[in-house]
C-alpha cells in the first residue's frame, strides 16, 4: 500500500465517525423546520440519502456522479451542514419533475422533448376536459350512454377519406390492436425490407408475436414481389402487413409491390391488408411529398391504415386506425380495444385538431409542427437573426455576449420520429463560440435552466437551431443562454 492510499484509508475512516447519525441531523433546527412542512417519512428518507451518498462517498474517495448535488467528502459534516442538502432534495421530490425546455436541437417532432407543440385550439380542449365534466361517453341528445369514439369518428372520415375510423392510445396500440383483430392464431406475410425497429423498442416481429399472430417473412431485404406473396400463401394465412419503413431507407436495387397489388390479393383470399404508415402525412405541404400518401392507402383498398396522432399530424399522443367498416368494427369490439383506448385530455386535444384539417390552410397555419416544417428558410434566418441581437446587444441588465462569439449560421434540421428520414430540411442557427473544455459543462447548465434549453454540440460550439423555436420563445432563450454563459 502506497503512503498516499494509506493515508487515504486513514481518513475515510475519520471522517466516518465524524457523520452524523440520522436523529442528530433530525434534532438540528433547521431540519426541524422541514419537518413542519414535509411528512416526517419523507424527511427522515432524506436524511438517510444524504447520510448514505456521503458515506458512499466517503469510502470510495470521491464524489459519484449519482451523488451530484450532495456534499462533497472534504466539506463539514456536522447536522447543520447537512440541512441544506436535506431541504434541497425535499424540494425536488415535491416538485413535479416534468420541466418546459426550448427545442433548438433542429428536431422538429423530437420524441425524446415529448413531440408535437398543440395548437392553442387543442389547448384549450384539453383545459376544458380537465377542469370538469364533459359528455365523454354520454349523448347530450339521447340522454344515454354513448362511445368516445364518436367525438371523432366522422371528421377522421372526412379528412382522411376512409369509410371508418378508431383512435386508441398510440400507434404502436392501434397496429397490436388490427392485428390481434384480424390475425390472431394465424399467419401474417410480412416482407423482409420492412421487419424493422422504430425508436424505442417498437419492433414489427416482437408486436406481431404479442397479438398472437405468426410472422412469415417475404422475399428478401431490398427486393420483394408479389409472387413472393403468392408463394408465401398457406391455409393459415389471415393478413399481409405493410409498415412503413420510417427511420431508414433502403436505396438503390428495390422492389416492393405497389399497395393495389396486395390489395387485390389479400382480397381474392379472404385476407386483410393492414398498412402501418406510423407518421401519415396528409398535410399538403411540399415536404411531406416523401411521405407515404394516407388517401393513397385509402384508395389502393387497405383494409386498416394506421398512424401516430404526435408526428406529422401535430396532434396529441394517439393512434388511429382508419379503413374498411368490417375490419374496423371488428377491432372496435375487440376485447383489447378496451385497454388500448385512449384518454380524455388526449382524445379532447385530437377531437379539436382534426378540426383545423377541415381547412388544410388553416391547417398548415395554426398546427405548430407543420407551421415549424413549411417555414420558408427566410422566416427561419430571420429568427436568428433576432435572437443574435438578444444575444450581443446591450441591454437593461448590461448582460451581453461579445458579437464575435455569436453568429447566425446554414444547418439542416430534420422531422424527427421516423418521419422524411433523409429530407434535409434547411435551417438556421446560432452559434456560439465558448472555450472548448467548457462546452459540455454550459450545455449541462442550459438543460438544467428553467426553461430547459436542449442544443446541439459542435467542437467548441453552442448551436441553437430555430427551426423548431417559436417566435415567443425567442425571448425566454435568450435569457437562459445569457444567464448560463454568465
Ligand atoms: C412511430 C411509428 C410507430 C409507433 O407510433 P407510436 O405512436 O409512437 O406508438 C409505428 N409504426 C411506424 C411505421 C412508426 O413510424
Amino acid at each position: 500500500m502506497t503512503e498516499q492510499a494509506g493515508r487515504n484509508d486513514h481518513d475515510a475512516s475519520a471522517s466516518l465517525r465524524a457523520l452524523a447519525a440520522v436523529d442528530e441531523v433530525l434534532r438540528e433546527p433547521a431540519v426541524l423546520v422541514l419537518l413542519e412542512r414535509y411528512p416526517r417519512a419523507l424527511v427522515v428518507d432524506a436524511v438517510r440519502t444524504v447520510l448514505e451518498r456521503l458515506r458512499a462517498e466517503i469510502l470510495s474517495g470521491r464524489s459519484s456522479p449519482e451523488a451530484a448535488g450532495a456534499p462533497r467528502v472534504d466539506t463539514d459534516v456536522t447536522p447543520a451542514a447537512l440541512a441544506p442538502w436535506v431541504a434541497r432534495l425535499l424540494e425536488v421530490a415535491a416538485s413535479p419533475s416534468l420541466r418546459r425546455v426550448i427545442n433548438a436541437t433542429g428536431v422538429v417532432v423530437h420524441t425524446n422533448l415529448g413531440r408535437a407543440s398543440l395548437p392553442q385550439e387543442s389547448i384549450d380542449a384539453i383545459v376544458m376536459a380537465a377542469s370538469g365534466y364533459t359528455d365523454l361517453e354520454y349523448s347530450l341528445a339521447r340522454g344515454q350512454r354513448a362511445s368516445r369514439q364518436d367525438h371523432v369518428h366522422d371528421v377522421l372520415c372526412t379528412v382522411t377519406g376512409a369509410e371508418d375510423a378508431l383512435v386508441v392510445n398510440n400507434c404502436a396500440a392501434a397496429v397490436l390492436l388490427a392485428l390481434a383483430t384480424t390475425a390472431r392464431g394465424g399467419e401474417v406475410l410480412v416482407s423482409r425490407g420492412q421487419l424493422v425497429e422504430i425508436g424505442d423498442g417498437f419492433r414489427i416481429p416482437d408486436i406481431l408475436r404479442e397479438s398472437g399472430a405468426e410472422l412469415v417473412e417475404v422475399g428478401t431485404t431490398n427486393r420483394t414481389y408479389l409472387r413472393d406473396f403468392e408463394n408465401a400463401w398457406s391455409e393459415r394465412t389471415r393478413a399481409i402487413l405493410r409498415v412503413h419503413t420510417s427511420n431508414y431507407r433502403i436505396v438503390g436495387f428495390t422492389a416492393e409491390p405497389a399497395l393495389q397489388e396486395l390489395a387485390t390479393l389479400a382480397h381474392e383470399r379472404g385476407a386483410v391488408l393492414v398498412d402501418d404508415l406510423g407518421s401519415g402525412a396528409f398535410a399538403d405541404i411540399e415536404l411531406l411529398r416523401e411521405e407515404p400518401v394516407l388517401s393513397e392507402s385509402i384508395a389502393a383498398g387497405c383494409d386498416v391504415v394506421t398512424f401516430s396522432g404526435d408526428k406529422l399530424l401535430g396532434g396529441p399522443q394517439a393512434g388511429i386506425a382508419v379503413g374498411r367498416a368490417p375490419t374496423i368494427e371488428t377491432m372496435r369490439r375487440h376485447p383489447l380495444a378496451r385497454a388500448l383506448r385512449i384518454d380524455k385530455l388526449d382524445l379532447a386535444a385530437l377531437d379539436a385538431l382534426l378540426r383545423l384539417y377541415l381547412d388544410p390552410a388553416l391547417a398548415r397555419e395554426s398546427v405548430p409542427t407543420l407551421a415549424a416544417l413549411a417555414a420558408p428558410i427566410d422566416d427561419v434566418r430571420s429568427r436568428a437573426e433576432r435572437l443574435r441581437q438578444l444575444l450581443a446587444e446591450p441591454r437593461a441588465t448590461g448582460a451581453a455576449l461579445a458579437a464575435d462569439r455569436v453568429v447566425v449560421i446554414d444547418t439542416v434540421a430534420r422531422a424527427g420520429a421516423g418521419a422524411l428520414p433523409v429530407t434535409e430540411v434547411p435551417s438556421a442557427a446560432i452559434a456560439v463560440t465558448v472555450p472548448p473544455d467548457e462546452v459540455d459543462g454550459l450545455a449541462a447548465a442550459l438543460r438544467s435552466g428553467l426553461p430547459a434549453v436542449v442544443c446541439r454540440v459542435h467542437e467548441d460550439r453552442l448551436l441553437f437551431d430555430l427551426r423548431a423555436v417559436r417566435e415567443a420563445e425567442l425571448g425566454g432563450l435568450a435569457t437562459a443562454i445569457l444567464n448560463a454563459l454568465a
